[in-house]
């Protein structure tokens, strides 16, 4: 049976290096449907089954950009099997970011730390069984430029594709816990779709582009803006702003102690 595997990350944390090692020549260059933006797919070099995609770079799961549009629709609507989410290991706190909103989709998702050929010539150490543990995610020390644990991440991301008790990561205060299942659960359209947490968020967000793909009711709409408001109050922020604010929290949270920079020069 054919796995779909979807590779995300930032721009510049290597997913198209992975990608190359992972195809070797089996890709096929396109266009996301509609726009400029280059699409690559490719085959496994060890197993035609296992189909890879090159997303395009993000930061985040927003609908400002065209590669967050063209990565979020691929996603939410193409429903890969598994997520590789490529993270430049030299920069984690950062790259969380987006991996917290990936979570959100409920698609199966594996880590992929990269770069850890530079991060052992840093001499940083990274404690990455705690963080996986914080994650609730499996979590893939590689370096893509040096061929080092590929296949291990491609075993681990096969053994997650058919793992049905994917666990979203909960990274926000418990009252905004709270308003966000009370969205998810409040909306007739989202309410059985396997994204519907993420979904919320974006409502929460009065994410534009989401509230025209879902049908939401003037009810339903008055009840979104309504939390919304109580939550701009009791935070002090914007929508954005609170959920911004409140994942950079939880990535801090979890990466605190874990990371230790290694003195550049010193180490050998
Ligand atoms: P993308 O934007 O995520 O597709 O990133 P690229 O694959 O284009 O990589 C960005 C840069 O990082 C390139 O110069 C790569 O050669 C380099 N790079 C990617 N993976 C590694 C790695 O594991 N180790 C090192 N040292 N460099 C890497
Ligand atoms: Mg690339």
């Amino acid at each position: 049976m054919a796995i779909t595997i979807a590779l995300a990350g930032n721009p510049n944390s290597g997913k198209s290096t992975l990608f190359n090692k992972l195809t070797g020549s089996n890709q096929y260059v396109g266009n996301w449907p509609g726009v400029t933006v280059e699409k690559k797919t490719g085959e496994y070099t060890k197993d035609k089954n296992i189909k890879f995609t090159d997303l395009p770079g993000i930061y985040s799961l927003s609908p400002y950009t065209l590669e967050e549009v063209v990565s979020r629709d691929y996603l939410l609507n193409e429903r890969p099997d598994v997520i590789i989410d490529v993270i430049d290991a030299t920069n984690i706190e950062r790259n969380l970011y987006l991996a917290t909103q990936l979570s959100e989709l409920r698609i199966p998702l594996v880590l992929a730390f990269n770069m850890m050929d530079i991060v052992r010539k840093n001499g940083d150490k990274i404690n990455t069984k705690e963080i996986a543990k914080s994650l609730n995610c499996e979590v893939v020390e590689v370096s893509a430029i040096k061929n080092e644990n590929i296949d291990a991440l491609v075993e681990a991301a096969i053994k997650k594709a058919s793992d049905k008790n994917t666990k979203e990561i909960k990274s926000f205060s418990s009252s905004l816990e709270e308003y966000i299942d009370t969205i998810e659960n409040s909306v007739e359209s989202i309410k059985d779709h396997p994204s519907k947490r993420w979904l919320a968020i974006k409502l929460f967000e009065n994410d534009e582009k989401i509230e025209e793909e879902f049908i939401i009711t003037e009810k339903e709409k008055s009840l979104i803006d309504e939390i919304r408001i109580k939550a701009e109050k009791e935070f002090d922020d914007d929508a954005e702003g609170i959920i911004t604010d409140q994942r950079y929290n939880f990535v801090t949270k979890i990466t605190k102690g874990n990371i230790k920079k290694g003195v550049v020069g010193l180490s050998t």
